[in-house]
Formats: structure tokens, C-alpha cells, sequence
């Protein structure tokens, strides 16, 4: 076995959430926001026309468009109506504030001296709210037969860097092949202190691999899992492009977690 969590870490693009037709329409709305301004007046005017005095402030922040259009753009407000074009706009528009890089997103790293490491596996660091339900977790498997195993949780930069760097040079892939399977440092949910690694104590040929979803581990997680604010990162019916990773799990129980993983 690969000593190393090969682990694709893809992060869970906000626009997952979307509908693909619905994405797929984001996508191309990236146009520079000079060639839409016209739009913003037509909005404006039809807003003011059907005046129910109903209209919404909607906020832009320094988008990435600036660099497109060349333009040294700082934000602005406008006003408009709130029709599905504003909506689609606004949705637009958070995508582009999000970082990516080859696809994956980018994660604040936790704070090493908040980790708490998991009992039998203290390598293994966690958030305190995922670590305990971890242990709670793990302790309800145990009494029921399953033998959970921790293999890895929080990751420094340094540790994702050797993932990715000295690994695609070991390999000798391109950043966009290594990318399939690993995250570039900075955008790994491992950084977050809330993703852990899962396999089954009795099989641990099946650790970091897809058949691990054959194991009497990973049916038990699929039943219980929800239970304890785990849930997977990367399921098998996950938007296209996305590795399939019957292992890796993140605590999404509490509201600082679930805004790590679902704000947009
Ligand atoms: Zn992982």
C-alpha cells in the first residue's frame, strides 16, 4: 500500500449545489462587466416602471472580472429589481469571489494549537466539535462490531505540500494529471481540522481505496454516520470531474463547519 494518502481531496464546489444546466449557464455569464452595464440600466428602468417600490440592493465586491476587463474596479452597488436575472447574477458573482486552483477550493488552515488528537490514533488531529463526535462515533461502531480506524485528519501546507509537489515529482505528472487526485497546499479539506481519512481496522488493504465501500465499516458509516455530523465529502453520484472517495468524511455538525464546507 502507498504509504501516502493519495486521497483526491477535491473540495466541494459551492456551485455543486447548483443544477448542471443551471451551472453550465453561470459559466458562460462570465462576460466583463463593462460589455453588461446596459443591462444594470435596463433593469433599473424596468424596476422603477413597474414600481411596486419593490427593489434590492445587491452588493458586489472586487471581482475577478477586473482583471479581465483590465479595468482597476473596486465594487459598486446598484439597484435593481429582484428578478431571477439579479439572482443569477449575485450567484455569479460569489462564484468568482471564491479562490480556486485546478479546481479545487481554497481553505483557511485551522489553528494547530486548537487541534485535539483522536484517542487511538493521535497522530490523527481534529477541530474539538469533530473530534468529539469522532470519539462518540468510533466508541457506537465499536459496541455494534465495526472496527473504525482513523487514518488521517488535519494537514499543515508543508503536508500538502509534499503531497502534491514531491509526489507529481516522483511521478512525473503535470499539475493539472496531479490535481485529479491531490489538492495543491492551501486547498485541501484535510486543512481544515474537520475532513478525516476512514478505513476498517480489519481490512487495511482496503484503506485510502474505493473498496473500502465494500466493507462492514463503510455500511455502518453510510447508516450512522449523519448521526455523529459526519457526512462524505465526495460521494459516488458527485459532479462530474470529482474522484469518487469512499473514505474521506468531513464533520459539517456545527455552524462554523457547515459554513467551512456550504457558504458561498
Ligand atoms: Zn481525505
Amino acid at each position: 500500500m502507498d504509504p501516502v494518502d493519495l486521497d483526491p481531496l477535491v473540495p466541494s464546489h459551492p456551485s455543486e449545489d447548483i443544477p448542471v444546466a443551471r451551472r453550465e449557464l453561470l459559466k458562460n455569464q462570465r462576460v466583463p462587466r463593462r460589455d453588461r452595464a446596459w443591462v444594470w440600466w435596463l433593469l433599473a428602468a424596468a424596476g422603477l416602471v413597474s414600481a411596486g417600490g419593490f427593489a434590492a440592493w445587491v452588493f458586489f465586491r472586487p471581482v475577478s472580472t477586473a482583471q479581465e476587463t483590465g479595468t482597476q474596479e473596486t465594487g459598486a452597488a446598484a439597484a435593481a429589481p429582484l428578478s431571477s436575472d439579479t439572482l443569477t447574477d449575485t450567484l455569479s458573482t460569489s462564484a468568482e469571489d471564491i479562490p480556486t486552483l485546478l479546481g479545487h477550493r481554497q481553505y483557511a488552515l485551522a489553528n494547530p494549537t486548537e487541534l485535539v488528537p483522536f484517542s487511538k490514533n493521535v497522530e490523527v488531529k481534529l477541530r474539538p466539535s469533530a473530534a468529539q463526535k469522532l470519539e462518540a462515533m468510533v466508541a457506537q461502531a465499536q459496541a455494534e462490531g465495526i472496527q473504525l480506524k482513523a487514518i488521517s485528519g488535519f494537514r499543515s501546507l508543508e503536508d500538502q505540500h509534499y503531497l502534491f509537489f514531491d509526489r507529481q515529482a516522483e511521478l512525473a505528472q503535470t499539475p493539472t494529471v496531479r490535481a485529479e487526485v491531490s489538492a495543491p497546499p492551501g486547498y485541501s479539506e484535510h486543512h481544515t481540522g474537520y475532513a478525516v481519512d476512514l478505513g476498517d481496522a480489519t481490512q487495511p488493504q482496503t484503506h485510502l481505496e474505493v473498496s473500502f465501500e465494500q466493507t462492514p465499516a463503510f455500511a455502518w458509516l453510510q447508516k450512522n454516520a449523519a448521526r455523529y455530523g459526519f457526512e462524505l465529502s465526495f460521494p459516488k453520484d458527485h459532479a462530474e470531474g470529482l474522484s469518487y472517495e469512499p473514505w474521506h468524511w468531513r464533520f459539517i455538525g456545527d455552524q462554523q463547519s457547515l459554513e467551512t464546507f456550504y457558504k458561498e
